[in-house]
């Protein structure tokens, strides 16, 4: 993954947290402009996430009667009530 960054290009700052981004139900690579098929469910919230959006890595997931949590070891827990949808 290298890009050019020539002095004479455009000034365009690709932070890493904004290049990189995952699917969190398939842990596929985002490619910005291009939109994953996402199921249904997964959609709305019922599904928990699988893989951490940020990196990518396969999280632990776990489903309580009142949504779900997901952590990741590096980037921490992801709550359905944080998400905001159940
Ligand atoms: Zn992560």
């Amino acid at each position: 993954m290298r890009r050019s960054d020539s002095a004479g290009g455009p000034a365009r700052t690709v932070t890493a947290a904004e290049s990189e981004r995952y699917d969190p139900f398939t842990g596929q690579r985002i490619v910005s402009g291009v939109n994953a098929a996402t199921s249904v469910s997964a959609q709305l919230g019922l599904e928990p996430p699988r893989f951490c959006e940020q990196c990518g890595r396969r999280m632990i997931v776990q489903v309580s009667p009142d949504g779900w949590w997901a952590k990741c070891s590096r980037h921490g827990v992801l709550d359905s009530t944080l998400v905001g949808r159940r």
